[in-house]
């Protein structure tokens, strides 16, 4: 897309070494999830070199309780899209504190980008698509920035084109952990009463996946979760976790 203030493109090299790395560390450690294997990866393979992305949202506590009690100091990048629910940045101080976590980085998008091509924050009406690239897409891959790997709480769980997600994967030159792809939702509710860990605000009102407040509405309890997401539109991902760039994506 032009008219942005653009990042670059990783190159071939990287793209193709990332995809091997990847095939390896599947093979190394395909049989490993949840904390074993963040542990793993933050204090041996990608030691200062991963961050974790996270929404603080609705089941968001569970993986940020699990990267706190390895190290509290792992970077975090939150994405203040400008739109999201005044609950969630609430919600983001209180797991902030609680959790003790020390790099909390929240990034946004650009004005540059903003005054282009959304000056009257409407956008999201128009043409979602753009807006999330705008708001989320672009400011996520500024942020990723030298890290070599990042964690997500995606699960296969969450249905859709999530349906195949696997633990360890490649994308645009990176490698990307998602600890929690296998986990149910009963897994998740018996892991938080365990641990203790709040609830998003939301969370009680009926919302089961919490993005921005124009495009995140409560479901009913027989609903998927991800039904409250964009709802009456095709939409139903925002594109952060789209391979931008990569060929061989597995
Ligand atoms: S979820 Fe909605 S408001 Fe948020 S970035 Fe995407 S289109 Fe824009």
């Amino acid at each position: 897309m032009n008219g942005f203030a653009e990042i670059r493109r990783p190159d071939a090299a990287r793209l193709s070494g990332a995809a091997a790395r990847a095939g390896a560390l599947r093979e190394r450690y395909g049989e490993l999830e949840g904390e074993a294997l963040l542990r793993v990866m933050l204090e041996w393979e990608y030691k200062g070199r991963i961050a974790l992305v996270s929404s603080f949202g609705a089941e968001a506590a569970l993986l940020l309780d699990m990267v706190a009690r390895i190290d509290p100091a792992t970077p975090v990048i939150f994405i203040d899209t400008g739109k999201l629910f005044h609950q969630t940045l609430t919600y983001r101080d209180i797991l902030v504190r609680r959790l003790a976590l020390s790099d909390v980085r929240s990034v946004g998008p650009i004005a540059f980008d903003l005054a282009g091509h959304d000056p009257d924050s409407a956008l999201w009406q128009q043409n979602p698509n753009l807006c999330c690239y705008l708001r989320k897409v672009l400011p996520l891959e500024r942020a990723l920035g030298r890290f070599d790997a990042w964690i997500t709480g995606r699960k296969r769980d969450h249905g859709g084109e999530r349906g195949g997600l696997q633990t360890i994967e490649a994308v645009d030159g990176r490698i990307r952990f998602n600890p929690l792809a296998h986990w149910s939702q009963e897994n998740i509710d018996d892991a938080f009463r365990k641990r203790g860990l709040p609830r998003h605000p939301l969370s009680e009102e009926g919302y089961a996946s919490i993005g921005c407040a124009p495009c995140t509405e409560p479901v009913s309890a027989e609903a998927h979760g991800r039904a409250g997401r964009w709802r009456g539109s095709v939409k139903s991902e925002c594109g952060i976790h789209h391979p931008r760039w990569s060929r061989n994506h597995p």
